[in-house]
């Protein structure tokens, strides 16, 4: 876990609200209501969040405390000082955006928290390049759906390049994200990346559909393997345009997707040589950081240490941000490479 924790690392699928860490939910819990903290307590505790069903309710749980903008920029905040002490040197948050008109948060006060959460850290000189994606639930309709990729589009300017793309999340159980297909390609049109939720339970035909927009990254993608409810044909269009799994083992583990860490589609895409970044989805409700998730690889799959930098490298091919950044991140790694490796 020590070289894990030392080596610089790429976080590129880590949902802002699932991120939150106990000291914080404690925090706004205690200014909000006390009850909430512990009820959050009971449902995180390690082994019990069970199925993805109970991951949802735990959201619920989570959206009730971070209902207003001081609440989300304080959890955007904690939450990237919280990965940069786990030495990530690039980290892509994504979040969907939410209004409480009592709380008086709009979209845009919601999206503007986060942004000035990142750009305080950063001129704290915090030693992390931090880019945001806006998520769209499965659940959104057409017009919620736009809504968010003109905001996406509209900040991705404001912010000077903070805002990378978009986001498909939200309860894979529910709803058909084959309806948003138009919207998620008028982003793509406009500039925007996409990395899309896909496969995480069965859903051939909607994964199909979803392949033909050619996201530039896909969360999870569990099930696109026969051997676990998918076809030759998604493995098939997966493997011939090289598109990305970001790739989140304890979250997997945890909502029972996977049945066992030694069944994880890790090692099957792995060894096809798709690009794969390991990531935490959710830190705080999985109780894990990105260090713990590569030691889990490497213990599961008997990767070397070589094999584990390697990794970590070849994610920042897989960024949203722009060349030069690459460039900066490539540089870092090889400045540490010689007593690392
Ligand atoms: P937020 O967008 O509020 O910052 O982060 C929490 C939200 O991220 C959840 O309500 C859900 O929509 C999405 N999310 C977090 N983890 C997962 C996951 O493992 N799968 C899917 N499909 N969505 C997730």
């Amino acid at each position: 876990l020590d070289f894990c924790k030392r080596i610089p690392k790429v976080e590129l699928h880590a949902h802002l609200n699932g991120s939150i860490s106990e000291e914080t939910i404690k925090k706004l819990a205690m200014k909000k209501n006390p009850e909430l903290y512990k009820d959050w307590r009971m449902s995180v505790d390690k082994g019990k969040v069970g199925t993805i069903d109970n991951v949802f309710q735990i959201f619920k749980l989570i959206h009730q405390i971070s209902d207003n903008t001081e609440a989300i920029y304080t959890i955007a905040y904690d939450v990237i000082h919280e990965f940069s002490a786990d030495n990530v040197k690039y980290l892509e948050l994504r979040s969907t955006p939410r209004d409480a008109p009592s709380m008086g948060m709009t979209k845009i006060s919601y999206i503007e928290a986060i942004l000035k959460a990142i750009e305080d850290c950063h001129k704290e000189k915090l030693d992390i390049v931090v880019k945001l994606l806006l998520a769209i639930d499965r659940r959104n309709d057409l017009s919620i759906a736009k809504e968010t990729v003109d905001l996406a589009e509209r900040y991705s300017k404001l912010s000077g390049g903070t805002v990378v793309g978009v986001d498909l999340s939200g309860d894979p159980s529910v709803g058909d994200a084959r309806t948003l297909v138009p919207v998620l390609r008028d982003a793509k049109c406009r500039g925007l990346k996409l990395a899309l939720h896909l496969a995480e339970v069965p859903a051939v035909d909607e994964t199909e559909e979803m392949l033909k927009i050619i996201p530039d990254r896909i969360g999870h993608g569990t099930c696109l393997h026969p051997d676990a409810g998918g076809s030759q044909g998604l493995v098939d269009t997966v493997l011939q345009h090289r598109i990305p799994l970001e790739l989140c083992l304890t979250s997997n583990m945890t909502c029972e997707t996977v049945s066992h860490v030694d069944n994880h589609h890790f090692k099957y895409w792995y060894d096809q040589g798709l690009p794969c970044a390991i990531c935490t989805d959710d830190k705080g409700v999985f109780s894990t950081s990105l260090s713990e998730e590569y030691c889990l690889v490497a213990e599961t799959f008997g990767l070397t240490r070589n094999d584990i930098w390697t990794l970590s490298y070849n994610s920042i091919d897989l960024i949203f941000a722009e060349e030069a950044v690459k460039q900066d991140l490539r540089s870092k790694w090889n400045s540490v490479k010689s007593y690392e490796l």
